[in-house]
């Protein structure tokens, strides 16, 4: 049987040059242990509370990556330790975020945000539509943020078997990083990143352009609890 080592030395040679964010939710800390002992550094959970149980039993030098559905009075338990948001799909939470860094004297490096787009045409999928994303844009200081700093879009492809229709989903996104980093990014080298990409459909999000890949089952097996 394959171990939490060997499974990830397999994603870690698929990687070329972008991150793995091992997805831990419903994982036993012991399992996160034994993934950090293999050598794995950033770590990715839904749930705030979640987190917060694990962070404390775990070593203080994880990177913890929250990629989840957030709500806004949830923020202020995250926001003094978070190192990157994956799924910031409103302005609001960009707001309460930089509030509560700002109220908790957060001392540690902005935290690094995407901005979710919502890339398939599910109904229950998270994100901005392309159409909220530019208003957004538009609208919010985006380049006045002190305690955040958007590093790039995250998105989620259609559950299928369709690989063409993953693969379009995911080059939608590398476009429009793209456009944004000709328009509203142009002056910011750190707007770069592209989160996608999950155990069945990776492969494809690297071969268009991932800089983070976010996998839990093939890591750590079928969920828990
Ligand atoms: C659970 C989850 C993942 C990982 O899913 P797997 O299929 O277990 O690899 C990635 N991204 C988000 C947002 C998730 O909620």
């Amino acid at each position: 049987m394959s171990t939490i080592k060997d499974r990830l030395t397999n994603i870690w040679n698929e990687l070329g040059n972008a991150h793995l964010v091992a997805v831990a939710k419903f994982h036993s800390t012991e399992r996160i242990q034994e993934a950090y002992d293999a050598g794995q550094r950033i770590f990715g959970e839904s749930r705030v509370q979640e987190l917060a149980q694990k962070v404390d039993k775990l070593p203080t030098d994880i990177e913890w990556h929250f990629i989840g559905t957030l709500q806004r009075n949830k923020v202020k338990y995250i926001a003094p330790y978070i190192h990157t948001v994956h799924s910031i799909d409103r302005g609001s939470l960009l707001t309460e975020l930089e509030r509560q860094c700002e109220r908790q004297g957060r001392t540690a490096p902005p935290i690094r945000v995407f901005l979710q787009l919502h890339i398939s045409g599910e109904e229950t999928k998270h994100g901005f539509s392309h159409e909220e994303l530019m208003d957004f844009l538009e609208k919010y200081p985006i380049h006045e943020l002190k305690h955040t700093h958007i590093v790039g879009l995250m998105g989620m492809a259609e559950y299928t078997d369709d690989a063409a229709v993953i693969e379009q989903q995911f080059e939608a996104l590398h476009s429009t990083l793209m456009e944004l980093q000709k328009s509203y990014f142009r002056d910011d080298p750190l707007f770069c990143e592209l989160s996608m990409g999950m155990s069945h459909d990776y492969p494809l999000a690297l071969k268009h352009g991932a800089t983070y890949v976010r996998i839990g089952t093939d890591i750590f097996g079928p969920r828990e609890y």
